[in-house]
């Protein structure tokens, strides 16, 4: 079975085609500046060459339709027709509270997505427009949706409540939902798997360190906590975005510099974080090139985006009364082993001990990094979103 992974977003449009016999990956590409007259396609088919193509995308429809003609392409496709794709996956960020797990796309899932629009107006109505375009273009495949907020459902009201008027959950579910909600199920699986442990029976914090930066308490297989909110701002510093900060500094800003809520939210979301500590970059590597070569301000940011990790994994640790494995992921978690050995290097209270030769090795594999002695077990997990949305819709379809 073959089965189409798709995660759009306002202008871009990411997809995955996978073999379900053995899970493998046939293609993968994006489709980037959607709306504009030289949009980009990027395709990447296995075994063959890479190919990109820039020609006028202006809706997700033209998007969809594009990836499925390179998709059956004679020279760069993987398929002989459109009728392979038996089954459409996509990645929802916000579920709200009506979403605790993956399901098939159906007239009431769609407006319930279309209801959570003001929860995540830069990311639901992209993902919309990614399921009315596949209706248009493949109208008799079934699609399903997996939801980055589900896996948090789990959450008890005294993790997810904000202390502000109950009134404002009960009319505009105001709360913490979380988000990453995928890679965290994924890897914190995985890591018991690696043990060859059951969930049950494991308090595991999860960090996923990419451009978003998330930590999750996972409890006995359920998320307990986890470090984003209503939005994903709430929580860790992140390469752009600023994570916890007293909200009073929002209104304060608004009355100093006479800002309007757009440009507060865009200062938080897109000029913050490593960005703007740095004053220079956001993407991890340069932050590490800049420290090595003796800048301050790449210093400080990296202080402050690990000090303030650390706290997360040892207050994740309090609130599970317990951490047996702490798991590192995405870009940053899966290669900085500069950052895990600074995180880890402070945490020996908790007993945990770096193989510092392991943890230095480069691979893409799952493994320890923590020592025969450590008592907790250091795990790197590379995620991989795109293979749970396949598996669910894949269980969904065969359902
Ligand atoms: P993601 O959102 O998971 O794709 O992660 C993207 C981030 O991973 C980028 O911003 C990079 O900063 C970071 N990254 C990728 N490779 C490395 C590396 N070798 N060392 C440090 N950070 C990395």
């Amino acid at each position: 079975m073959k089965i189409l992974v798709i995660n759009a977003g306002s202008s871009s449009l990411k997809y995955q085609l996978y073999n379900m016999e053995n899970e493998s990956v046939l293609a993968k590409g994006r489709v980037e500046r959607i709306g504009f007259e030289s949009s980009i396609l990027a395709h990447e088919p296995e075994g063959k060459e890479e190919v990109t193509e820039v020609s006028e995308i202006l809706d997700h429809t033209t998007a969809i339709k594009k990836v499925v003609q390179m998709l059956i392409h004679k020279e760069h496709g993987i398929l002989s027709s459109i009728d392979e794709i038996e089954a459409v996956g996509h990645r929802v960020v916000h579920g709200g509270e009506s979403f605790s797990n993956s399901v098939i796309v159906t007239e009431e899932v769609k407006q319930e997505i279309k209801k959570l629009f003001d929860l995540a107006p830069l990311h639901n109505p992209a993902h919309i427009m990614g399921i009315q375009a596949v209706e248009s273009t493949m109208p008799d495949v079934p699609q399903a949706v997996v939801f980055d907020t589900a896996f948090h459902q789990t959450m008890p009201a005294s993790s997810y409540l904000y202390a502000i008027p109950k009134a404002l959950y009960n009319k505009y579910k105001i709360r913490r939902y979380g988000f990453h909600g995928t890679s965290h199920d994924y890897v914190s699986d995985r890591a018991a798997a690696f043990l060859d442990k059951k969930p049950e029976d494991l308090k595991i914090v999860t960090c996923h360190i990419g451009n978003g930066v998330s930590c999750t308490a996972v409890k006995h297989g359920e998320s307990f906590d986890t470090s984003m909110g209503m939005t994903p701002l709430e929580g860790l510093m992140m390469g752009t975005r600023s994570g916890d900060l007293d909200p009073a500094v929002v209104p304060y800003i608004m009355g100093k510099v006479d800002l309007r809520i757009s440009e507060v939210n865009s200062m938080l979301n897109k000029h913050s974080g490593l960005m703007a500590i740095s004053g220079d970059s956001s993407d991890m590597r340069e932050i590490e090139e800049g420290m090595d070569a003796g800048d301050t301000n790449a210093k400080l940011a990296f202080d402050m985006y690990e000090y303030r990790l650390r706290k997360y994994i040892g207050s994740y640790a309090a609130a599970m009364d317990g951490m047996d494995v702490l798991v590192f992921t995405a870009g940053v978690g899966e290669n900085s082993s500069t950052l895990r050995k600074r995180i880890c290097d402070q945490l020996t209270f908790f007993g945990i001990e770096l193989d510092d030769k392991i943890n230095e090795t480069r691979s893409k594999n799952e493994r320890r990094i923590s020592s025969s002695n450590s008592k907790v077990e250091v795990l790197v997990i590379p995620t991989n979103e795109e293979l749970v949305i396949a598996r669910d819709t894949y269980k969904l379809i065969n359902n």
